[in-house]
C-alpha cells in the first residue's frame, strides 16, 4: 500500500492522504493510477525522460562515438536486435515486459544519439 501510494504522488504528482489504510482505497488507487498511466501524454512524457536518461547514459558510458554511419547504424541495429530477443523471452521464455520497454528505450536513445550526429 505504501508502495502505491508513493507510485501514485510519484507519477502524478499529487499529494493523498497517506492515513487511509483499507483495501477499497488501495483499489480505488490502483485504479486511478491506471487511469492517469493510460492517459497519452504520461506515456510519451515518462518513455521520452527513459530516453533522455538512457542517452545521458550511453553518453557517459561511451563518450567516444564513431563518426562513420555504418557503425553508428551497427549500434542502433544492436539495440534493435536486443527488443527483438526481449520479445521472444517474453513470449517463449518468461521474460518480461519491463525489459521489452528498457530496450525500446536504449534503441530510442541511439537514434536520437545517431540524430544528433548527423546535426
Ligand atoms: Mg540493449
Amino acid at each position: 500500500m505504501k508502495e502505491l501510494k508513493a507510485k501514485f504522488q510519484k507519477q502524478t504528482g499529487s499529494n493523498i492522504a497517506t492515513d487511509f489504510t483499507n483495501s477499497s482505497y488501495e483499489k480505488w488507487l490502483e485504479t486511478e493510477l491506471i487511469q492517469y498511466q493510460k492517459k497519452e501524454n504520461y506515456y510519451k512524457r515518462e518513455f521520452l525522460k527513459e530516453v533522455a536518461n538512457e542517452l545521458h547514459s550511453a553518453e557517459k558510458k561511451h563518450p567516444k562515438y564513431p563518426k562513420c554511419d555504418f557503425k553508428k547504424l551497427a549500434i542502433l541495429s544492436e539495440e534493435a536486435g536486443e527488443v527483438a530477443k526481449a520479445v521472444l523471452h517474453y513470449h517463449y521464455e518468461n521474460g518480461s515486459l519491463e525489459d521489452i520497454k528498457t530496450e525500446l528505450t536504449q534503441t530510442a536513445a541511439m537514434c536520437m544519439r545517431m540524430y544528433n550526429s548527423l546535426l
